[in-house]
């Protein structure tokens, strides 16, 4: 039974390298011929858009998913019809309300999920009574297309939101105020094809330059997990979704800011694999191929630490007791997640230790969620 992932990055090697011991096989689409999964799994070369490759995977494969939120939906509706109709999982409507970030929030709202104050921003006018309505300092952000902090500013004055307009303002963006959070947090679930629900403890994220850094799980009050699993839910059932959903919350007290969703596996639930009674990956296999889901119960108390620009020599990662190492298989870029550590220990408090000194050791900012 074959699986297609539009994207080969390294969410959907992962999504591979937990697939094989089911016994599944793996066809991947990725314009570029060295992405991450094309290494472990045969790769479809070619734009997201060509309609051959796209009709290939929908004719070859049980199930198409993907491992990127920014694949063009047309492609993802395409492979829905015609001879070879492929089922995609998750749904088009989830990817399509996620890669908005105006989408994203009104549908925070019409859910009942707090979420930031904002305003959609389409000219230099627009933005002057955005921070009039919303205040400063906020964040101006591209509606599309950004990641890893890229696409938005902090602003604190209007003249540092103006000079943020003249960088940004060639494509629709959003103003939103700017959130002196406590913590932030994400919840992790998936839901089956029979409408069965299952979510991982909260995962703790610290974030520097916009990219996240380490993921602590299990983390947080009993009361931030309960409610975030209720929010994540909601989204669930509306979208009548199948396979791993991930939001992001701000934590301010007891109240949680939905600050974004993502209709795939997460960077911040990569501890699942070593950590986790069945990985994120895992259930969402199980989950867009209609199998039962599996227990997401924490093994111990984990730290996934990403290791960005390049792999540090690995005889000095192995060395190290008990560290999990990840290699994406990717060339060494300033900015660029190329793998990440995972450890699970007996206590938080050790972990966070141990996290903490191998953060200082890879530089990796030495920040605990
Ligand atoms: P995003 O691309 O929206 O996930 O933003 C990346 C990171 O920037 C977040 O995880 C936060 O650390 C920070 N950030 C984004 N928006 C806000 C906000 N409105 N208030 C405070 N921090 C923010």
């Amino acid at each position: 039974m074959t699986v297609g992932i539009v994207g080969a990055g390294q969410l959907g090697r992962m999504l591979a390298l937990a697939g094989y011991p089911l016994g599944l096989d793996f066809l991947c689409l990725d314009p570029s011929p060295e992405a991450p999964a094309g290494q472990v799994a045969p790769l479809l070369n070619g734009a997201f858009t060509d309609r051959a490759l796209l009709r290939e995977l929908a004719r070859r494969c049980e199930v198409v998913t993907f491992d990127w939120e920014n694949v063009p939906v047309a492609s993802l509706e395409a492979m829905q019809r015609g001879a070879h109709a492929a089922r995609i999982a998750p749904p088009a409507s989830a990817l399509a309300c996620g890669q908005d970030r105006v989408s994203e929030k009104q549908l925070f709202t019409r859910l009942g999920i707090p979420t930031t104050r904002w305003r959609a921003v389409d000219s230099r006018a627009a933005l002057l009574a955005a921070i009039d309505a919303v205040g400063l300092p906020g964040v101006l952000k591209t509606r599309r297309l950004g990641y890893d902090g890229k696409g938005q500013a902090v602003v604190r004055t209007r003249a540092a939101a103006e000079r943020a307009f003249a960088r940004l303002g060639t494509v629709p963006l959003l103003y939103e105020e700017w959130v002196p959070f406590d913590c932030e947090v994400s919840m992790i679930g998936a839901r089956g094809a029979r409408g069965q629900v299952v979510t991982y403890p909260l995962c703790g994220n610290a974030h520097g330059g916009g990219i996240l850094r380490i993921t602590c799980a299990p983390f947080g009050r009993r009361r931030w997990q309960s409610l975030a699993a209720r929010y994540l839910k909601r989204v669930l059932a509306h979208f009548r979704y199948r396979g791993i959903l991930t939001i992001e919350f701000f934590v301010r007290g007891d109240r949680l800011i939905a600050n974004e969703m993502a209709p795939r596996v997460h960077n911040s639930g990569h501890w699942t694999i070593e950590g986790a009674a069945t990985s994120q990956f895992e259930n969402h296999l199980r989950a867009i191929l209609g199998w039962p889901l599996g227990e997401t119960r924490a093994l111990g108390h984990c730290a996934m630490i990403n290791l960005i620009g390049h792999i540090p020599p690995r005889a000095r990662l192995l060395a190290l007791d008990g560290v999990h190492l990840h290699d994406y298989g990717k060339q060494p870029r300033p900015r660029r997640k190329v793998g990440h550590l995972t450890i699970v220990e007996p206590t938080a408090a050790r972990r966070d230790a141990r996290a903490r000194r191998l953060a200082l050791g890879l530089a990796a900012g030495a920040r605990i969620p």
